[in-house]
């Protein structure tokens, strides 16, 4: 009926182009419009600080869906266009430009965006054009530009990102400093076994690594068009060329929480993706939800995540239940290293370690009681799939079953009791 049929879905990121998508493959009747800020054709973020910022990745490698395949669902692109409002009583989106157009039903999958460095620590360098945050497409092209050899970086963050851009600017000839305000890389996902094996694979790999230094201020050039180099509390300044910052990102729940809809540091859904409004879903690293796994409410920063959510939306929106709930898993990819992790490890009591650290080749196993609550995997992509199981399906493998690298962990599931 028109344009009272329609389904908006805002953000043209991992979750909303799969939920637009998955929500033609359900049935849904009428027109699906995919409404995107950023202007490139939806693509792959993970990429973008691993082998797209290294050059080995095209543009073309990166796109989610091609055209002809969104064209084919009849799915509307609107890219380049910012949604300022919603207005849930009238059923309406308003973009910056002052139109609005009406929708049956709306999906939320705003993303997050980078958290910004405290305004009296960034102070001018946020305009400089060699500071940068890295979340998009257009922020990789602009780093990329000042990515030559010999070139000083100082990256601020020693999360999966800071890290990761280290890895590669390494491998492309830079000087690399990473800058961690922590006591240790990854403190936020991983134990202090891992972490100080990941400092020191990066360490020998030439990465000039600092842990537990507070960035405290930045030295711009006359023209302050550049920043010359960074100021740290302890007293030390570092002369550098580029400035990458990853210290995590912001959910985008402004919209939703304007327009009154339940938000808690993400926006609030249910098992199925709904939220507090009856006509609105929601997806992605701009959700909470209460998770039954951990018993507690968690917002995650995952692609798969983002897809499970969007799919369980797009039936929603067909009046379909389809809980979403999988075992959190996440990857990062740094040198030679893979490493996969399934589960969250926060209140962990116990830390098990499978495989050898020195050959690059183990998993990291955290209890919770009896219960394995999240794995690390480093070069162990078999073992990873036995470990989504393992977390999901609430396994109870005794300690010491776990740590005997010579028993195959397949065999061990398969004794394994739910618990
Ligand atoms: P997003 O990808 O953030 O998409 C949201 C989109 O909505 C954006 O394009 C945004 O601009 C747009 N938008 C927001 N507000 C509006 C508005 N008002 N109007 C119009 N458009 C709007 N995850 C992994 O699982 N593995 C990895 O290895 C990994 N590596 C990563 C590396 C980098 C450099 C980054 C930045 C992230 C990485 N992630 C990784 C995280 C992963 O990319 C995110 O979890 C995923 O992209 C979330 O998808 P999303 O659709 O929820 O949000």
């Amino acid at each position: 009926s028109g344009e009272g049929g329609a389904l908006i879905v805002i953000g043209a990121g991992h979750a909303g182009t799969e939920l637009a998508v998955q929500a033609r493959e359900a049935g849904w009747p009428g027109a699906i419009r995919l409404v995107g800020d950023e202007t490139a054709l939806p693509y792959h973020r993970p990429p973008l600080s691993k082998a797209y910022l290294a050059g080995t990745a095209t543009l073309d490698s990166l796109h989610l869906k091609a055209r002809a395949t969104l064209e084919k669902a009849g799915v509307e692109l609107l890219q380049g266009r910012r949604v300022q409002a919603l207005d849930p009583a009238a059923r309406r989106v308003a973009f910056e430009d002052g139109s609005s157009i009406g929708y049956a039903r709306l999906a939320l999958a705003t993303g997050g965006r980078p958290r910004p460095l405290p305004a009296a620590i960034a102070g001018a360098a946020e305009d400089a054009d060699n500071f940068h945050y890295l979340r998009t497409l257009a922020d990789v092209d602009r780093i990329r530009r000042h990515f030559a050899p010999g070139a000083r970086v100082a990256i601020v963050g020693g999360g999966y990102i800071g890290l990761e851009v280290a890895a590669v600017a390494i491998k492309a000839g830079l000087k690399v400093t990473v800058l961690e305000a922590a006591d240790r890389v990854l403190a936020r996902v991983t134990a202090p076994r891992v972490s100080s094996f990941y400092e020191q694979v990066h360490r020998e790999a030439g990465v000039d690594l600092r842990i537990g230094v507070q960035v405290d201020g930045f030295e711009l050039d006359a023209a302050r068009r550049r920043v010359t180099g960074v100021h740290c509390a302890d007293g030390e300044r570092l002369a550098c060329d580029l400035v990458i910052v990853g210290i995590g990102i912001v959910p985008n729940t402004e919209l939703a929480a304007a327009a009154g809809l339940a938000v808690d540091d993400g926006i609030r859904i249910d098992a199925c993706a709904r939220t507090s409004d009856p006509h609105i879903v929601a997806a992605g690293d701009c959700t909470r939800f209460d998770s039954a796994l951990y018993g507690r409410s968690v917002r995650l920063e995952s692609v798969p995540n983002a897809l499970e959510q969007a799919r369980s939306a797009a039936a929603a929106l067909l009046g379909h239940e389809r809980p979403f709930e999988i075992a959190p898993w996440f990857w990062s990819d740094q040198y030679d290293l893979k490493l996969k992790m399934v589960g969250l490890s926060q209140g962990h009591d116990q830390f098990l370690l499978r495989g050898s650290v020195e050959q690059r080749s183990f998993s990291a196993f955290y209890l919770k009681g009896e219960r394995v609550i999240a794995v690390d995997t480093v070069n162990r992509p078999a073992e990873f799939m036995l470990a989504r199981r393992i977390v999901g399906e609430r396994r109870v493998i005794p300690p010491e079953r776990l740590v005997d690298d010579g028993a195959p962990l397949k065999s061990l599931l398969q004794e394994a009791l739910p618990l």
